[in-house]
């Protein structure tokens, strides 16, 4: 059977054994191209979740005495293992999510690095020696030794988007450093992540230091979060889950992705030619569905009407089809999100703005859809569309752009588009976002630079150093000499 033909029906890891549930309850896995059968992961009850939990944790003591290289031998081979599996992973990816296969590959390649980067970078984790005198009243003769140890068991929670890299990019950090791994894939993307692991399994993972769990998010997700043996949870998703997510999982620490509504800033003296390139790839790649794809354009009036024409003419010639046939736009990863996006168009059209492209949309299938005068008034211009739809705003000046930022309840990321760069740096220090393009898209990585989200757009930081430093608290043993 080729891969293209192939049906996954996939089991969950548990001591590094695979398992069905013993309900034999699954969740079914469809095609966002054409809703057929892709496969189906094990629904694992309340009590296979325990037993994920508490093999993790009992293993977990173990696993951080391990010298710091064995870890990272393991991350190296495990980079290995997943390269070989390019093809299969990718293909599972491109049926399950609906990404172009050569996206999809990219994926996978793109994580093989990332995690080759972190078992590098997890060598280099150290802490310190203070000296006692240094406040008053202290005795030369106590020191502190400042430890970085794990926190113990990470559960980590990937979304559906990127279901191999930005689940990846929470286990090899969690892994290097000593903890062991929970591990829960989004229901839609659950088969590319089960066979990530198969790779790690590959790679020689000792018997319990990942687990996998699935099932719905709203069934199994409150246990799992609220378990006393998860000692620090690592969260990409929406901004209501996550939410939700860290109010119930009290006195541990919370590193959260979430939502987005980043801005792309024009003004007057930018290259037109480029901001509408950076604009369409930033806004319509994946259809949307990316944290941080440009979600509202700020055009300064001055240049606003030659923008929109650029846009237009990118987005026109854009390809809107399936997945299988390498489309551009390609269908939205269910029919209630493509129902959501469509009623923000309505909201808007209704309220008075202009339609720039559209098309035939066909169940979750959405051509692009490009608005022109977006008010205030219109919950496009502020709701997280995640999908093919770009609303363009007009500005005065920057000072109006600022404004409207301000008032953004997200703040992942921001793009200003000038030549001038004194003024880029003076916006980009007003703007409260995690990060800053000047004359670029919004965009995660390269994979070793912070990445983060203030307000509802997360909670920590993320970025293979950060990730990992996320991983270790403090221990502090005291000398009195
Ligand atoms: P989602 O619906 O929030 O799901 C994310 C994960 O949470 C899935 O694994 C889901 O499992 C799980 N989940 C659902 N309910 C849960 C609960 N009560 N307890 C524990 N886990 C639960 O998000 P999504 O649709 O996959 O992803 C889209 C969202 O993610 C967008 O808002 C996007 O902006 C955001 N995102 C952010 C970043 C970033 O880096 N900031 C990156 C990518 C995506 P099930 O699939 O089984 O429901």
């Amino acid at each position: 059977m080729s891969l293209e033909q192939q049906r996954y029906t996939h089991q969950y890891l548990l001591n590094n054994e695979w398992k069905d549930s013993e309900s034999g309850d699954v969740v079914e896995i469809k095609s966002p191209d054409d809703n057929a059968s892709v496969g189906s992961v094990p629904a694992m009850s309340q009590n296979e979740v325990d037993a994920a939990v508490e093999s993790a944790s009992d293993v977990q003591e173990n696993w951080a005495s391990k010298d710091g290289h064995v870890r990272s031998e393991l991350l190296h081979r495990w980079a290995e293992e997943l390269e070989k599996m390019t093809d299969e992973i990718g293909m599972s990816i491109h049926k399950e999510v609906g990404k172009t296969l050569s996206s999809a590959k990219s994926e996978v390649k793109r994580t093989a690095e990332l995690i080759r980067h972190t078992a590098e970078e997890g060598l280099r984790t150290h802490g310190s020696f203070i000296q006692g005198d240094a406040f008053p009243g202290a005795s030369r003769s106590t020191k502190a030794m400042v430890q970085k140890v794990p926190h113990g068991v990470v559960l980590a929670i990937a979304p559906f988007n990127y279901p191999v890299n930005l689940a990846a990019s929470k286990i090899a950090p969690a892994l290097i450093t000593g903890n062991t791994v929970v591990f829960k894939p989004a229901t839609q993307g659950a088969i590319s992540g089960i066979l990530m692991v198969e790779a790690l399994v590959k790679a020689g993972l000792p018997k319990g230091v990942l687990n996998i769990v699935t099932g719905r998010g709203s069934v199994i997700g409150d246990f799992v979060v609220t378990h006393p043996k998860i000692d620090m949870i690592t969260f990409t998703g929406g901004t209501g889950t996550g939410k939700n997510i860290a109010k119930k999982a009290s006195m541990i620490p919370v590193v959260l992705e979430l939502g987005g509504k980043d801005p792309a800033i024009v003004l007057e003296d930018a290259d037109l030619d480029l901001s509408a390139k950076e604009i369409v790839g930033g806004a319509f790649s994946y259809s949307g569905q990316r944290c941080t794809a440009i979600k509202r354009v700020m055009a300064t009036t001055a240049v606003a009407d030659e923008l929109t024409e650029k846009i237009k003419e990118l987005v026109n010639n854009m390809k809107v089809g399936k997945s299988t046939e390498g489309a551009d736009i390609i269908p939205m990863i269910d029919q209630k999100s493509a129902d959501y996006v469509t009623s923000l168009v309505e909201d808007a059209v209704n309220k008075g703005a202009t339609v720039v492209t559209s098309g035939e949309h066909q169940d979750n299938l959405l051509s692009p859809v490009v608005l022109d005068h977006v008010t205030e008034d219109m919950r496009v211009a502020w709701e997280e569309q995640f999908g093919p739809v770009l609303p363009i705003m007009r500005v005065e000046n920057e000072l109006e752009a600022i404004d409207l930022e301000k008032r953004n309840e997200y703040g992942l990321q921001a793009s200003i588009f000038t030549k001038n760069l004194e003024n880029a740096f003076t916006i980009a220090d007003r703007l409260n976002v995690g990060t800053v393009q000047v004359n670029g898209k919004t965009s995660r990585g390269p994979d070793h630079f912070p990445f983060l989200g203030v307000k509802n757009s997360g909670q920590g930081v993320q970025g293979i150093g950060r990730s990992i430093d996320s991983m270790l608290r403090d221990k502090v043993l005291v000398l009195n000499l």
